[in-house]
């Protein structure tokens, strides 16, 4: 089936993401917006906008799958993106596009109850072979058996929302005195967070690379990986600053993880685009953790080194285009040959010097950089624009791209530094800090190097 009109069921920087690359390929786009969302830039850069949830809340608004599928089906829409967050990753919806005759643009339902749930998707590794943490594959049920899961891995250990996302759910335990509170706090933290309260253990890794593998799979059975990106640089388990490739694992290395990327993705048949994330210990042995069945905030690392636009091939894909083929410009294996290094900031209206605690307000001055190796995603920000609390507070991601790591670092400095915005905090200042440590320029940072650097937040 040829698209001719996709909606995006999202907002923000990704909705414009996708806007752009549908308009690439003659498709027409539709927005949906909720109430808070009604002066926001993206909707404007859609073809159409229609507004959702208009007695529900900012969130839920974006949660309607009733009502989106009907906008859907009265607009004549041939196939719904879901973005990242969202419903990206709820199989009930993809499910519920299925049934209306809309095409999902991402993995089935099936797969995603796979590979969605972080359990699941350690025993689907695990059955391909791939190496998985350490720990126990259920749901915790009881106090006792957390206490017997965490002697059998043994101290630290780490309680894991079998839901998870954005770091919620997630405890570090370091002692039996510590895990009882630490179980009550990741359940009630991940109830309130993703409505399932399933809490699984594993083996704390001390200071780990958080390596991940881009994915592609077609509905003829073809699967490509896009090698992989350095995702370290996360604060409370979240990532900060991302790059592409790794250079701090070798290339048996990469090699090894790209091709257990691959075995995940085939163990299950997989469609779209998706992400295959590893731990890397210190001793260099590296683990599956998840898979994330929908396209990353961070996907831009692996478009700049690989020329292949990541969005346009789920586009092409839901659209039964089979990979390698011409028409969607090869995408076969041998043809996807990185070059150079990218380096994505996540800009944000967080204030390093409270806490990143999110900023909200009117900007007065909002001045992007341009220039050679440098790519803007930007989201709602503008002069005049009002950045409300009710979202995530991602306000540009400034990408570069350069011949070397050393050329990417600088294009992401000159960039982020000829960005001038006002009258809203953010955090340019420590991504600046970030980028011209001696540890970062090295390209050698675990996941601990934020915590262990308090200096960055100067
Ligand atoms: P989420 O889905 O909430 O983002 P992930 O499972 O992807 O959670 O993990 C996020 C980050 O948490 C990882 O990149 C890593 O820094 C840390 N982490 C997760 N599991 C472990 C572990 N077993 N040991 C050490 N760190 C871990």
């Amino acid at each position: 089936m040829k698209f001719k009109r996709v909606m995006v069921a999202n907002r923000g920087e990704i909705a414009i993401r996708i806007f752009r690359a549908c308009n690439e390929l003659g498709i027409r786009t539709v927005a949906i917006y909720s109430e808070q969302d009604k002066y926001s830039l993206f909707r404007t850069k859609a073809d159409e906008s229609y507004q959702i949830g208009k007695n529900k809340g900012p969130i839920e608004a974006y949660l309607s799958i009733d009502e989106i599928i009907k906008i859907a089906l009265k607009k004549g829409v041939d196939a719904i993106h879901p973005g990242y967050g969202f419903l990206s990753e709820n199989p009930e919806f993809a499910r519920k596009c299925d049934e209306a005759g809309i095409v999902f643009i991402g993995p089935t339902g099936y797969m995603m109850d796979q590979l969605g749930d972080k359990i699941q998707s350690k025993i689907v590794a695990k059955k391909a072979g791939v190496p998985t943490i350490p720990g126990v594959e259920r749901p915790i049920q009881s106090e006792e058996e957390a206490k017997e899961f965490a002697a059998s891995c043994g101290y630290p250990v780490m309680l894991k929302a079998a839901a998870g996302g954005g770091g919620r759910g997630m405890r570090i335990v370091h002692s039996e005195e510590e895990l009882i509170p630490s179980y009550h706090s990741a359940k009630s933290e991940a109830k309130k967070a993703f409505g399932i309260d399933d809490i699984f253990i594993e083996k704390y890794l001390e200071k780990p690379k958080h390596i991940e593998v881009q994915i592609l799979g077609d509905n003829h059975g073809n699967i490509v990986h896009l090698y992989e990106r350095d995702c370290s640089i996360q604060r409370r388990h979240q990532k900060v600053v991302e790059f592409t490739p790794a250079i701090s694992i070798s290339d048996e290395k990469r090699k090894a993880i790209c091709e257990d990327a691959i075995k995940i993705a085939k163990q299950v048949n997989y469609r779209s685009a998706g992400t295959a994330e590893f731990l890397v210990d210190v001793n260099g042995n590296h683990y599956f953790i998840e898979m994330n069945p929908r396209i990353q905030v961070e996907h831009t690392v692996t478009e700049m080194v690989t020329g292949v636009d990541i969005v346009q091939a789920q586009l092409f894909i839901a659209q039964d285009y089979e990979l390698g083929s011409k028409e969607i410009g090869i995408i076969s294996q041998e043809d996807v040959k990185p070059r150079g290094y990218s380096i994505q900031c996540r800009i944000t209206t967080e204030d390093p010097a409270n806490n990143f605690a999110p900023d909200t307000g009117k900007i007065d001055i909002y001045r992007t950089s341009s220039g050679f190796g440098v790519r803007l995603d930007g989201g709602n920000g503008f002069t005049g624009a009002t950045v409300s609390p009710y979202y995530d507070s991602l306000l540009v991601k400034v990408i570069s791209h350069g011949r070397t790591f050393e050329d990417a670092i600088r294009k992401a400095t000159r960039s982020v530094k000829e960005t001038t915005i006002s009258g809203i905090k953010t955090n340019a200042s420590f991504i600046l800090n970030v980028l011209n440590h001696d540890t970062f320029i090295k390209g050698t940072c675990d996941t601990n190097f934020i915590a262990e650097n308090p200096e960055l937040l100067d």
